[in-house]
Order: C-alpha cells, then sequence, then structure tokens
C-alpha cells in the first residue's frame, strides 16, 4: 500500500524536529504538525527564553560586585518590559530558523493539531485525514497542575512565566525540582521577594546532598525564604493580591503571582493512541524499547512524552538516533548513561553521574574529594559565596563515578568534566592533567587527599 508520506512526526520540538530533518535528509517523505509554535518548549517556553532570564537576573549582582573594583555605577533600574520584548524579539527569531531548517530539509509542515486514527494514519484539526508508513509521537509534555487545590487557577505555570505584563514584586513559588528552583533565583536576582515552598526537607531530591545543602545555604544568604515541608492548601485572591495558605503551620503568605512549577505530565490526553493500541505507562507516557519503538510496529516516540530523561539534548538524541536507525540504514540507540546536567541556579549547578550517596549504596568503597572556597573573584567582590567542587571516586577503581559542582559556570564546566567521566577516567587521570591557573575548574585536578572514605559494605 502507498501511503500519503513515510513519516509523519507529531509535534515541533526538540525531538520532532530533529527526526523529521535527518529523516528527509535520509530520503523520506516527511510531514510534521505543530499544533503551538515550531521550536517546541526548549526554544518558546523553556531552556532559551528562561537562560536569558537568568543572565537578565545576574545583571544585579554584577553591578553590585563592580564597587570591588573600584567601580562606580550610578542608579541601576530594571525595564521587564523592554526585556520581555527583547527576549521575545529572539525567540522569534529561534522560532523562524527551526521552520526555514525543516523547510530546506524537504520536510512538509503543517501548523495544527494533529491525532492518531490508526496505525498508519493521523487526522490534522482541519479534518484531513494523512497515510504514514510510520508516525512519531514527539509531543512533549505539559506542566503539571493539582486539581485538587482551590484556587489552582489563580496560579500560573511556567508557560506563562515568562509573558507576564508587569514583574511581580512578591512570588511564591510552588516545588523544589529544575523549575522552581531556577525561577526562584532568577526572581530574587530581578529583586522580587521570593518564597519557595517545598514538600519535603531538602529542595532537589535525587541530587548530591552537599550540592542541595550548598545551594539551600547560598539561596538563603540571598534572602529567598526557603519553607521545607510544606504544601498549599489553597489561594485566594485578596484587595493586597494573592494569599496562599498552607497544611503544616506556616503563616499565610501574600503575593502578587504563584507559580506552579510540581513536574511535567506527557502530551498524550486525546492523541488518539489507543486507536492504535499503543501502550501507556502509568503517568500518561508513551511505553518505548530502546529503539524508542513503541508496541506497535509502526509508531514511535521520543523526548518527553516517554518520561525517560527530561532534557533537549536527549530529546534530539534519541529523534536523530530514531530517523538514522530506520531511513539511514545506520541503527544507533540514544545512551541514556552519565547525561550531565545543570540547574541554572543562582550560583548554578553541574553534575554527572552518581552522588556520593548512589555510590555508596552501591556496596563498594567510596571515596570522596571536596572542596568549598570562595572563588576569586569575590575576594575583592567581598560577596559572600561559596563554590562546592566534589568528586565521587571508587575506592577500588580509582574511577571518577560523579562530579558535582555548584558555583559559577558550573554548568560549563560539567559538559567537559562529562566527558571524562563517560570516558571512565580515574582520579590518576584527573591528577595528570596539568591544571589551568588560576580558574575555578583547576580544583578538579589538584584535590590530593580524599575528605571521607567509605569502606566497602
Ligand atoms: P517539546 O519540546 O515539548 O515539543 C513538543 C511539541 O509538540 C510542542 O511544541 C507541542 O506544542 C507539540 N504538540 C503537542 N501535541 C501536539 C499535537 N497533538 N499536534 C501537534 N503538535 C503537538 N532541558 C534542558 O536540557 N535544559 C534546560 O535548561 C531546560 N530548561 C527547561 C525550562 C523549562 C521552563 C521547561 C518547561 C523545560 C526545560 N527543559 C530543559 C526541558 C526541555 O524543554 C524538554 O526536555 C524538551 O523540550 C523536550 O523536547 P520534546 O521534543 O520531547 O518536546
Ligand atoms: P521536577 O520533576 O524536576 O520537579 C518537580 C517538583 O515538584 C519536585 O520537587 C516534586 O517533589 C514536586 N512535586 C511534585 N508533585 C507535587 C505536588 N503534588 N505537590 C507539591 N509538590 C510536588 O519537575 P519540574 O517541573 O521542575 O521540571 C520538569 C523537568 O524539566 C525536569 O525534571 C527536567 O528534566 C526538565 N528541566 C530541565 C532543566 C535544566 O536542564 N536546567 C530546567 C527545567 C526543567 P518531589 O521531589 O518530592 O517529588
Amino acid at each position: 500500500m502507498r501511503y500519503d508520506v513515510d513519516l509523519f512526526v507529531i509535534g515541533g520540538g526538540s525531538g520532532g524536529v530533529r527526526a523529521a530533518r535527518i529523516a528527509a535528509t535520509h530520503g523520506a517523505k516527511v510531514m510534521l504538525a505543530e499544533e503551538y509554535r515550531m521550536g517546541g518548549t526548549c526554544v518558546i517556553r523553556g531552556c532559551v527564553p528562561k537562560k536569558l532570564m537568568v543572565y537578565a537576573s545576574q545583571y544585579h549582582e554584577h553591578f553590585e560586585d563592580a564597587a570591588g573594583f573600584g567601580w562606580t555605577v550610578g542608579p541601576v533600574r530594571f525595564d521587564w518590559p523592554a526585556f520581555i520584548a527583547a527576549k521575545d524579539r529572539e525567540i522569534a527569531r529561534l522560532e523562524a530558523a527551526y521552520a526555514g531548517n525543516l523547510d530546506r530539509a524537504g520536510v512538509e509542515t503543517v501548523a495544527q493539531r494533529a491525532v492518531v486514527t490508526g496505525p498508519n494514519s493521523v487526522q490534522l484539526a482541519d479534518g484531513r485525514t494523512v497515510t504514514a508508513g510510520r508516525i512519531l509521537i514527539a509531543t512533549g509534555a505539559r506542566p503539571s497542575t493539582d486539581e485538587t487545590l482551590p484556587g489552582r487557577d489563580l496560579a500560573i505555570s511556567s508557560n506563562e512565566v515568562f509573558h507576564l505584563a508587569e514583574q511581580p514584586k512578591r512570588i511564591v513559588i510552588a516545588g523544589g525540582g529544575y523549575i522552581a528552583v531556577e525561577f526562584a533565583g532568577v526572581f530574587a536576582g530581578l529583586g522580587s521577594e521570593v518564597t519557595l515552598v517545598y514538600r519535603g526537607p531538602k529542595i532537589l531530591r535525587g541530587f548530591d546532598e552537599d550540592v542541595r545543602d550548598h545551594l539551600m545555604a547560598e539561596y538563603a544568604k540571598k534572602g529567598i525564604r526557603l519553607v521545607m515541608n510544606e504544601t498549599f492548601t489553597g489561594i485566594e485572591q485578596g484587595a493586597g493580591g494573592l494569599t496562599v495558605r498552607f497544611r503544616n503551620g506556616h503563616a499565610p503568605v501574600e503575593a502578587d503571582q504563584v507559580l506552579m512549577a510540581i513536574g511535567r505530565r506527557p502530551n498524550t490526553a486525546g492523541l488518539g493512541l489507543e486507536t492504535a493500541g499503543v501502550a501507556l505507562g502509568v503517568n500518561g507516557e508513551v511505553i518505548v524499547d530502546a529503539a524508542s519503538g513503541t508496541n506497535a510496529p509502526t509508531i514511535f516516540a521520543v523526548g518527553d512524552v516517554t518520561d525517560r530523561v527530561s532534557l533537549t539534548p536527549v530529546a534530539i538524541r534519541e529523534g536523530h538516533a530514531f530517523a538514522d536507525t530506520v531511513y539511514g540504514g545506520k541503527a544507533w540507540q540514544a545512551d541514556h548513561g552519565l547525561i550531565p546536567t545543570a540547574v541554572f541556579s543562582e550560583p548554578e549547578i553541574g553534575t554527572v553521574g552518581l552522588s556520593e550517596q548512589e555510590a555508596v549504596a552501591a556496596g563498594g568503597a567510596v571515596d570522596i574529594y571536596r572542596a568549598v572556597f570562595r572563588p576569586m573573584k569575590h575576594t575583592l567582590s567581598g560577596r559572600d559565596t561559596r563554590m562546592l567542587m566534589k568528586l565521587v571516586v571508587d575506592g577500588t577503581t580509582d574511577r571518577v563515578l560523579g562530579v558535582h559542582l555548584c558555583g559559577p559556570d558550573a554548568g560549563e564546566m560539567i559538559q567537559l568534566a562529562g566527558i571524562a567521566v563517560k570516558m571512565k577516567a580515574t582520579k590518576a587521570d584527573f591528577d595528570a592533567t596539568m591544571a589551568v591557573h588560576p580558574t575555578a575548574a583547576e580544583e578538579l585536578v589538584t584535590m590530593r587527599t580524599p575528605s571521607l572514605r567509605h569502606p566497602a559494605a
């Protein structure tokens, strides 16, 4: 049977765009549907606008720190609408670049919603049916909401935070993961009064304990109010703004905005996957094998919708591997091991590999190398901030199992440290590498004595 296209991609985000472009380059006839804006979460309302906001928020401290180096900085003020407009222009430029790349690769794009109507058919919002040899689900995820919370509609999610008409003077943020932590840093840097509310005892569950403690201490120094072991009972609109009430005894807090950052759910509702018998997991994620195949032989899925590792480079690699394997005659699979990642908090976190706790739980002997110091810049700026650098090393083989950083440029550093860890570098390899002086990163190759030794269990 002849199909209208070889591949129909649903979703124009990181994973879908890469898969469509590579498949078309291999000669496949490809159509891609995007219901919102080309580029997806990362480009339109995720990584990119977020990082621009992080940059905007850092100037506050740069101006303050300049005094220690002899500069006199006049009165400064932040113009929220001017920044938002500049950020929007950049996002529009990137969106057009994504569309242009698809066009040049020969992918036909349709700016509408698509749903699956069978193993080889898709229906567009305008009613058109398109048949396809294969369908790739790359629909991403959306912010989770707490359906039981009274006043939940008064809160915003990360979707809206990029488009507020005014900078909130006071913001309450719910959650202790990447998004909550990053926006707490952004708004504090911009001068807003920030309250971060997390249901557990410590933010960033799953990260190395030293990193969690370190960032919490740094956030407290910046005046971010950290309310732990607490959840909301409701949000109310009052004359002075919003009032957030709590379950475990904290006094109500007033705010101009409440940001819910309590995780994301795969975008599979109403997608018609049941018509093709595609199996979903408990969170609605598409269940896939290592080659991103579902239980339906003609349907594949990549990126956040599969709820594997929800990061842009991962979605891109999964999409690329799928396209090369199916249309390029070159079979390979995305490797989900030892993924370096950064949290763009202020200061940043960079991490790869096992935390101290995970390494110890694995049962072998573990050596910990740890340094906490004042970054050189802040000797003159006088800012009270510290940098954390930590290596988790296998006490038997000397292999570096994890690197955990919290401080300036940690995101940049972890990309490179990630190569060494992926190549199975040992502590001796780190030590044999000449230091770059004067940098903070040189600490990674000059920590000679373990600060702690965990014997084998
Ligand atoms: P998406 O990029 O979400 O793309 C899915 C697309 O499908 C969307 O454009 C959607 O409109 C479209 N769609 C959905 N359903 C349909 C349908 N039925 N028909 C047509 N179109 C449809 N990751 C990082 O690596 N680094 C970061 O710094 C980072 N920061 C982030 C900050 C925020 C605030 C958020 C929310 C996420 C961040 N992420 C970051 C995660 C990253 O954005 C995602 O992992 C990545 O975008 C996933 O790509 P994807 O292709 O799976 O999905
Ligand atoms: P995360 O999964 O990182 O964090 C969700 C947070 O919300 C956790 O602290 C979780 O608590 C808490 N939570 C979950 N449910 C509830 C609830 N019902 N009530 C109160 N709190 C709740 O999700 P995010 O939304 O922050 O980000 C989604 C994903 O996007 C990230 O995991 C990451 O993969 C990606 N991302 C990556 C970034 C980067 O690379 N820099 C930046 C932003 C996003 P608990 O831990 O106790 O479960």
